[in-house]
């Protein structure tokens, strides 16, 4: 099969992520596209571990000539659920790209604009696969899973090259908190490194990430009749307001970029007795995040002092680790390997540190080094998400350039 209707062909699986209900897989076409990927796999002749809650990996033996030779065993890690902004199904196409506006859906006049989507101009001549603009396209992360399988084919069809242990890894449920990595059993994966190909534009990678925690803060009021409140009445609404008003106002991800940590107010239900928010804290390095934490968790007992013990309770969680702590010293090599690769297939590099989490953050935390690689798709979670096929192409040849790489060394 060619890597262009493989792409297409997992596109047609709704994978939409569903947030909230505690279940993993979060949305059963998971299993679908799992138990697919699953017999691909099984066909271009990898052993296949199912798990009832999608995740699969596939293992392909090492071929080397003289076994005694020691290769890297090489993680390949994609997520199979999209996320939720679009829970549409997808209806992928492509277009012959030649400069100008790309019309995803001449009916309901839905235009991706060369003005307001610049990059376009890096892709004339190229083919780009798009939606109708009714739906997300899912690139993120399927395009990663037809490039890895690609690979797999290739090295199906050339048994000649030589390579170490391969684990092809599919998890579900990344868009809702990096749940399926989270639930992947690392230590009987057994692999040296790994590597996620979830970041975007050809050329991408990523070896910084967020530390990112999250807050569930909770007010407690005394509500009363308005006719005998003077006194009285404690209005929760007000001392979640008050708290918001307290974080450092310049510090939300509306008013920063690059390496600019913040506080993300996500979430406020409630009413006068009872008022929940959510907060997100987000910063690059490790004392920056501790400070955050600090800074929220010094407010709370602030709060508790002056409107009294039990005013604010919390729930705090971490929800992944910055992956660049783990990719230092020897844990480097995964990274110098991919600039490798890259660069020998005319590939410019293009580091860049990632404001978001991705399923190899987890895997470096747990010791499993993890590097993030373009997949070569643009404006993920958005109804103009769209994956030039040349891009696409690229990020399956990385990903065979690398296993014949780290076999030779
Ligand atoms: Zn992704």
């Amino acid at each position: 099969m060619n890597i262009v209707d493989r792409f297409i062909n997992y596109t047609k699986i709704n994978t939409t992520a569903v947030a909230g209900h505690g279940n993993l897989p979060s949305s059963q076409n998971q299993l679908k596209l799992a138990a697919l990927l699953a017999a691909e796999m099984r066909q271009l002749g990898l052993k296949v571990e199912e798990h009832d809650n999608a995740i699969t990996i596939g293992t392909l033996p090492a071929n080397l000539k003289d076994p005694k030779r020691s290769v890297p065993t090489i993680a390949w890690v994609a997520h199979m659920d999209t996320s939720t902004e679009y829970s549409t199904d997808t209806k992928a196409h492509i277009v012959d790209y030649d400069g100008g506006d790309v019309v995803l859906n001449a009916a309901q006049n839905i235009i991706m604009k060369r003005s307001e989507f610049p990059e376009l101009g890096n892709y004339i001549g190229d083919q780009l696969i798009v939606t109708d603009g009714t739906s997300l396209l899912g690139a993120d992360n399927k395009s990663a899973i037809a490039a890895i399988m690609h690979a797999m084919q290739l090295l199906k069809q050339n048994p000649e090259i030589e390579h170490g242990e391969i684990k092809v890894v599919f998890v579900p449920d990344e868009e809702i908190g990096l749940l399926g990595a989270k639930a992947l059993d690392v230590k009987s994966l057994n692999a040296d490194f790994g590597y996620t190909l979830d970041c975007c534009e050809i050329g991408e990678l990523v070896i910084e990430n967020w530390n990112a925690g999250e807050f569930h803060i909770t007010f407690h009021g005394q509500p009363a009749h308005p006719m005998s409140a003077k006194g009285k009445l404690r209005n929760s609404i007000l001392y979640a307001q008050q708290f918001i008003a307290m974080l450092p106002g310049g510090e939300r991800p509306e008013y920063t970029e690059n390496k600019e940590g913040y506080y993300w107010v996500k979430s406020i239900t409630g009413s006068m007795a009872e008022t929940r928010i959510v907060v997100d804290i987000r910063d690059f390095t490790a004392d920056g995040y501790e400070a955050r934490r600090f800074f929220i968790e010094k407010l709370i007992l602030s709060f508790n002092e002056l409107y009294g013990e039990g005013t604010v309770s919390v729930h705090y969680d971490a929800v992944y680790r910055n992956a660049g702590e783990s990719l230092q010293g020897e844990n480097r090599y995964p990274v110098e390997l991919a600039i490798e690769a890259m660069q020998s297939l005319g590939i410019e590099v293009k580091e860049k540190p990632m404001r978001g989490g991705y399923d190899g953050a987890v895997l470096s935390e747990r010791g499993v080094p993890c590097p993030n690689l373009f997949c070569g798709a643009h404006n993920f979670h958005s109804i103009y998400e769209f994956l030039p096929v040349n891009s696409l192409n690229k990020a399956s040849e990385m990903v065979f350039e690398i296993i014949k790489r780290a076999a030779r060394t």
